[in-house]
Parts: C-alpha cells; structure tokens; sequence
C-alpha cells in the first residue's frame, strides 16, 4: 500500500513519531523527521508494528523473510518509546495509514491482525476450504473476517460460551467446544492459545495434505500423539513476527473488506493495569493504550 512512497535505505532513518495510540504497535503521527527521510513524511499518520527493524544483508531478509532476521529489532521490545508519548522509528519500517478511520480501532491491525493474516496465508487455504481456528480472541476474531470474505468455510473451537456466540455471529460455518468432533476434515487450522494439547486437537481434525499453523509465541509442551495424525502429508509449522510486506497486504485488506477490531481503551497511566488484565484473560478484543 505505502511501501514505494518511503525512502528504503539499510541506514537507519528516523522520523519522530508522536505516537496516537502507543504500545508495541503504534499508530502515530511524525513531528519531526532525522537526515535522509524526505520532508513528505512530516504530518503524515504511520502505523509503527512490533518489526522495528532488520538488518536487510541477511539470507533471511534478502530471501522476503525479515520476520526470521536475527539481527531484527521490535518495538517496545529492543527500542523503547512504545510505551511513551513520542517515539523515534525507522522511517522505511512504517507503514502509511488512511489519515480518516479512528486510529483506536487501527491500532489491533498492526498486531494480532497482522500475525493472524500471516498465519491465515501459511495454512494456503483458498474460496471454498475449510479453515479451522483453535480459540476465538482478538487475532482469531480478525482471521475470521479475512477468511469469510475470501470466501474459506470457518470452522471455530473454543471453551469460551461467549466467543462461540462472536464467531456464529461473524459468520463461521459451524463452532463448537473443545472435545467435539468436527463435522467435516478441515484443510487448514490455525492454534491461537498457548496450550500445545489444542495443537494436538487441530492436527487430528485435519483433512490429508492438510496445515496446521501454530500462531503463539509460547507453548506448553506438545503431548505425544500418534504418527497418523501427520502422515498423509500433513504440515505443523509456526509463525514468527511479520514482514512488512505482510502488514502492507493486511492494511489493504482489511480496509477494503472492512476488517472491524474488538478493543478496549485505557489511558497510558493505566498501562500496567490493561496489562495485567490482558494476562488474567480479562480482555475479550484487544488492549489499546491512548495517552
Ligand atoms: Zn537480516
């Protein structure tokens, strides 16, 4: 969507970013641009995701995968300021927003929108399959969207009543608890929760040829479980980050289907109590932090 707007340069370009929404993913406004950023960018709404920057001289970031980089750097994480009412970012690692939408409800895409979207692309589902979603939270409820308006049958499982009742309202095709047979094998499954007993449930309700993407970043230990729920040519694979060509793709989606987020706003003083709450399972959609 922006990418051939930016300067791309390996240097480290910055722009100061006056963040609207702040956190690991922000969505913000530049004040000030540093040496080598072009004066267009002054004023403009950016989006800033959790990829603050790779190396781009890498196997991995000249073969389209900077989300693998080693060297990569995140926001919030390696670079502080996403938890702060100004922000310095690499200019090339941002990605252009709309200056109309309300930047609260913008801020989910960046995050669990745009690693739900890489994990919906790694399943290959297509018009027609079945896709299932192990857990219904915020970057499931924005996969769900993606995948019905690509024309994929949802196919939901969670222990959680009220999520069941979001998903059926969203349009899946069939939900259900953990523990209940799906009606049909599935073509793809993506694992949200951290738990690696639900991976086990989603490889077993996989059709032949069939991928299962687990989208967490920790997981419990994967209990054993009997070689044929793999063979015929079933994959089991991760993702990892995003690049930002994932987020560019996604934001266009998602503002041409429109994508809609769940949030819940707090003010940045109360950053520590939405985490928190985030932790405790407290929080339906997603946290937004606005200063
Ligand atoms: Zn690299």
């Amino acid at each position: 969507m922006c990418r051939t707007d930016l300067q791309i340069s390996s240097g480290d370009l910055p722009a100061r970013v006056l963040p609207i929404v702040p956190g690991h993913q922000i969505v913000g406004r530049v004040v000030e641009v540093g040496e080598g950023v072009g004066p267009e960018f002054l004023g403009r709404r950016l989006g800033v995701g959790w990829l603050a920057s790779a190396c781009g001289d890498c196997e991995f970031c000249r073969g389209g995968r900077e989300n693998l980089c080693r060297k990569a750097t995140f926001t919030g994480w390696d670079r502080d300021g996403g938890f702060a009412s100004q922000v310095v970012v690499r200019a090339d690692f941002t990605q252009r927003l709309a200056d109309e939408g309300d930047p609260v409800q913008l801020a989910p895409l960046l995050c669990g929108g745009v690693i739900g979207y890489r994990a919906f692309r790694r399943t290959e589902v297509g018009r027609g399959d079945r896709l299932g979603l192990f857990g219904f939270g915020a970057s499931a409820w924005l996969v769900a969207q993606l995948a019905i308006a690509e024309g994929c049958q949802v196919f939901v499982v969670t222990r959680d009543e009220s999520a069941r009742q979001r998903a059926k309202e969203q349009g899946a095709t069939w939900v259900g608890a953990p523990g209940e047979s799906l009606p049909v094998p599935l073509q793809g499954a993506i694992t949200f929760a951290p738990v690696g007993a639900v991976v086990v449930d989603a490889l077993r309700a996989l059709d032949r040829g069939g991928t299962c993407v687990v989208n967490a970043i920790h997981l419990d230990r994967i209990p054993e479980f009997p070689f044929e729920h793999l063979y015929w040519e079933r994959r089991l694979i991760s993702v990892a980050n995003f690049t930002r060509q994932d987020a560019a793709e996604f934001l266009q989606l998602a503002q041409q289907i429109p994508i809609r987020t769940l949030v819940e706003q707090f003010p940045l003083a109360q950053a520590n109590q939405a985490l928190l709450q985030l932790q405790e399972d407290g929080i339906p959609g997603a946290a937004v932090l606005v200063p």
